[in-house]
């Protein structure tokens, strides 16, 4: 049987946070019902066209799902198992904010067959995480920990967030130092990014200095400026220093694991594995076909309620080209970068055919190496983006 991974959007959180431009927002108990009613009508529609896959993993991702019941949790994983045949295997994991956690709901979770639980940290320390716009506190992140330790996740992931303002390598590098001391299975290390449309953009804009005299209310605890690019990357080198120290390794840009604890599901999107999303705004990518579900709650809401009506747009059918600037792109996040074996199974054309010249060229300049595969070097990783372009034809 074919492998895909399932994705289901739950857009809801207690409150936005001064940086995020994900697909989120607060909605009340009856929304919150409307939409996983909605939810379960799209994944039975839609299961019928999957019968020949077999579901290697899912991931509940948001938002918060963890702002739903454990009993809305449960009944979404019912009819995902209802439509669809899952692997005896099947990783799957929910992403949970603390604050919005309890030992029932974990548990409910646990009961639903979720096996690998995703928390967002961000920061331990409670004036970053004030200035962020989370709802949590240290504290509040530990206990949920704990928590999930005792409802049973073994596979836990903890998010944590470098370049904040106010903080320091050594500040940042003190919290990741007590995450590692949890023990988690894996380590999801990002650093910041100022998106337009955010407060974040308002208050800091693309230089990164606070924009007094031109934005009002400013929140007076901001600092003048975020982290320099040097304390940056001095955070970011410190991080692959630390976390191998620790026993983790470092198998994409930003994510480390122990060993047999990488996401299956994030993998594959990095190797372009089939995946259905299914909710407000979810992504899709099934025989090289790619589409995004509509982000328009009222329009969701109406074509599930109705039946008629149709939510999938963006619908775009991959050339080859498009196939391998992704297989290039993608695969260079991963540690192990692009194998030529691999991209020649799945393309029929060697790798130094199709991109020999730019793989040349990013080896003189230090940035690639190559071998069996294809992978960046510790300089390649630092201006990943510049990297990736040049496989964009
Ligand atoms: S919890 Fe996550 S998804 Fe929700 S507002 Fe904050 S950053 Fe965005």
């Amino acid at each position: 049987m074919k492998k895909i991974g399932i994705y289901v959007h739950v857009p809801f959180c207690v409150r936005k946070c001064f940086y995020c431009d994900f697909l989120s927002f607060p909605a009340g108990e009856k929304e919150r019902e409307r939409y996983v009613s909605g939810l379960l009508r799209e994944i039975n529609k839609e299961s019928a066209r999957y019968g020949k896959y077999e579901v290697e993993s899912v991931f509940l991702g948001g938002g918060t799902p963890t702002v739903l019941s454990g009993g809305q949790i449960g009944r979404i994983m019912d009819g995902l198992r209802a439509g669809f045949s899952f692997g005896e295997e099947a990783e799957i994991t929910i992403e949970a904010n603390p604050g919005t956690v309890d030992i029932e709901k974990l548990e409910s979770c646990r009961r639903a067959g979720i096996n690998r639980i995703s928390i967002g940290a961000q920061s331990l320390d409670d004036g970053e995480l004030a200035l962020l716009g989370r709802v949590h506190s240290a504290k509040d992140f530990l206990e949920a920990y704990g928590l999930a330790g005792k409802a049973g996740f073994r596979n836990v992931n903890v998010d944590i967030m470098a370049a904040l303002p106010g903080q320091n390598p050594e500040s940042y590098l003190n919290g990741l130092k007590r995450v590692i001391d949890l023990g988690p299975a894996h380590i999801s290390a990002y650093s910041l990014m100022v998106e337009e449309g955010t407060p974040f953009y308002e208050w800091y804009g693309e230089d990164g200095k606070r924009k007094d005299g031109i934005v009002t209310h400013l929140p007076s605890a901001l600092p003048s400026a975020l982290p320099t690019e040097e304390e940056e990357r001095e955070m970011y080198e410190r991080t692959g220093e630390i976390l191998e120290a620790g026993g983790y390794y470092r198998y994409e840009i930003s994510n480390y694991a122990r060993p047999g604890y990488e996401c299956r599901h994030n993998i594959r999107y990095w190797r372009r594995g089939d995946y259905a999303g299914f909710g407000l705004g979810a992504s899709s990518m099934v025989e090289n076909v790619r589409w995004k579900n509509s982000a328009d709650m009222g329009n969701y809401l109406c074509c599930m309620e109705e039946g008629s009506g149709d939510i999938k747009e963006e619908r775009c059918v991959l050339s080859i080209g498009d196939q391998m600037e992704e297989f290039m792109f993608l695969g260079l996040r991963m540690s192990e970068g692009v194998g030529k074996k691999d991209f020649y199974n799945a393309f029929g054309k060697s790798l130094e055919d199709v991109y020999g010249e730019i793989i040349e060229k990013l080896c003189a300049q230090g940035l690639l190496t190559d071998g069996d595969s294809v992978r960046l070097t510790p300089y390649g990783r630092d201006i990943s983006n510049y990297v990736m372009a040049e496989f964009l034809q």
